[in-house]
Parts: C-alpha cells; sequence; structure tokens
C-alpha cells in the first residue's frame, strides 16, 4: 500500500513513518509513504494557504488552490481519498479493514476551521471522523487512521495476533496476565494457569461478553444472538442488574 498524508505540518506525522512496526512494514516494502506540505503547492509569494470564510464566522479556512494543486501532484484520481473530519463518518474496525485492501491511499489534514468544501467536492471520497471531539489538526488523527489499517496489511503483524482482538469479530477482548502469577496480592485466575484449553477458551469468551456487556452493549444489539449465546448474555446481564 502507499500512503501520502498531505498536510500544512507533515513533520508531525514523520516520526510515526520512522518507527517501531512502521518502520519494518516500510523496510519490508509492505508500505511506502508519502508526506506532502501543502504548503508547496501555495501559489502566491506568501505561500499563503488560508483564508476567511465567505457568508462570514469565526477563523479561517484551507484555501482550495494550494490542496487541488497538492491533489493533482499525487495522482489522487486514481487513489482512496479521505478527508479527516469532525463532520465524517465515525471511524471503526471494518473500515480499517476496508481500506487495508487499497493500493493507493491519501489522507487530507484539514487545519483552522477546516477546508474549502470544494475541495471535498471535488477530490475526496470519504469524510471520516476518529471520534466525536474537535482536535486541532487532521494529523493526529491520521495518524490514528493509518495506524489502525496499515497493521491489517498481510505480513505487517502475524495473523495470530490479529484474531482475537477487541472489535474482530463483534466482541471486545479478554482480560489477560502476565508473569508474575501473584503480585501485590492480586493472584492471575487459576484456570489460565490450569493448562486446560477448553476451559481457558470458554473462561475468555465469557469474559469479552461480560466486559462487552459492560461497556459497549451497542456491540451486540441487532447480532440475532442464538442458542448457547443468548443464554449467556442473558445469564450476565441477569447478573449485572
Ligand atoms: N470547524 C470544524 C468543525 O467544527 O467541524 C473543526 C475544524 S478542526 C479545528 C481542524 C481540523 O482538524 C479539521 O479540518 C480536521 O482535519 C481535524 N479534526 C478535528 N477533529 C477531528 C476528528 N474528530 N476526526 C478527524 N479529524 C479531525
Amino acid at each position: 500500500m502507499n500512503i501520502n498524508v498531505l498536510s500544512l505540518f507533515p513533520d508531525i506525522l514523520r516520526g510515526f513513518f520512522q518507527s517501531s512496526i512502521m518502520a519494518r512494514a516500510v523496510a519490508k516494502g509492505l508500505v511506502s509513504y508519502q508526506l506532502t506540505d501543502i504548503r508547496d503547492y501555495a501559489t502566491d509569494k506568501h505561500h499563503k494557504c488560508d483564508d476567511e470564510p465567505f457568508g462570514g464566522g469565526a477563523g479561517m479556512l484551507m484555501k482550495p488552490e494550494p490542496v487541488f494543486g497538492a491533489m493533482e501532484a499525487a495522482g489522487a484520481d486514481s487513489a482512496r481519498v479521505v478527508y479527516l473530519s469532525p463532520g465524517g463518518r465515525l471511524f471503526n474496525q471494518a473500515y480499517a479493514r476496508d481500506l487495508a485492501s487499497e493500493e493507493n491511499l491519501i489522507l487530507l489534514c484539514g487545519r483552522y476551521e477546516g477546508m474549502d468544501q470544494r475541495v471535498i467536492d471535488r477530490w475526496v471520497d470519504d469524510e471520516i471522523s476518529i471520534g466525536d471531539y474537535v482536535l486541532s489538526s487532521g494529523e493526529v488523527a491520521a495518524m490514528v487512521l493509518v495506524d489502525a489499517v496499515y497493521r491489517l496489511i498481510p505480513g505487517v503483524i502475524t495473523g495470530e495476533s490479529l484474531e482475537e482482538e477487541s472489535f474482530q469479530d463483534g466482541l471486545l477482548e479478554y482480560p489477560q496476565y502476565t508473569r508474575p502469577a501473584l503480585y501485590d496480592r492480586m493472584k492471575v485466575p487459576d484456570v489460565l494457569v490450569s493448562g486446560h484449553h477448553a476451559n481457558i477458551n470458554q473462561w475468555r469468551f465469557r469474559k469479552r461478553l461480560e466486559k462487552t456487556l459492560v461497556y459497549r452493549p451497542d456491540l451486540l444489539q441487532g447480532k440475532g444472538l442464538e442458542g448457547e449465546l443468548r443464554a449467556l448474555v442473558h445469564e450476565l446481564t441477569e447478573q449485572g442488574e
């Protein structure tokens, strides 16, 4: 996958692409990337990229010309273009999986009060929000999105690590423990040191359900739960009341 991030502050992203698992994915040729400074495409002598909104209102907007120039240079017509925006559709794991199969991904980061709408109308395929809050700019949101997406590209991390993660099948992950088995008078649950794999799996599944019911009951709604699963949800819900 090639990822091109269009931003007024590309340095915010540089360390992310040069570190840890991402750096290895780049070295292995699984990911390539460019960081495009939108200001390089400003046409006036002051490299101005913002201006006041028509109709009045607080703050400034990103001007269309530099972003159009950056999009053209990036070959955006043959890429999937995502604009990070608090006004967009909420980002989730299903959308991350969808993006993970793209060959060319362009992420557009806003700043100030946002973007001239003509940029969005002309270039953007999806407007995506990482949550119901407002950040000062899109770079951190772009990193969140890239981080969730690139780790799903085959070969970046082991497939096994992805299998039982939160959201993979609509449930949150079970609690996990490592050594020491007794710490600060808190003991690891007996079942996990029993070596009995069927019991461990059963315990983990139950914990996943419990956690999902407590923190994210919305994930279970409309799932058409059947048989044993429905009975377990019923039992856990009764216990919680
Ligand atoms: N005036 C905009 C509004 O009320 O919707 C907020 C603009 S925000 C200060 C500036 C930029 O930060 C946005 O253009 C977007 O790129 C980014 N941003 C802020 N919050 C975000 C979020 N929750 N998800 C994705 N991007 C966000």
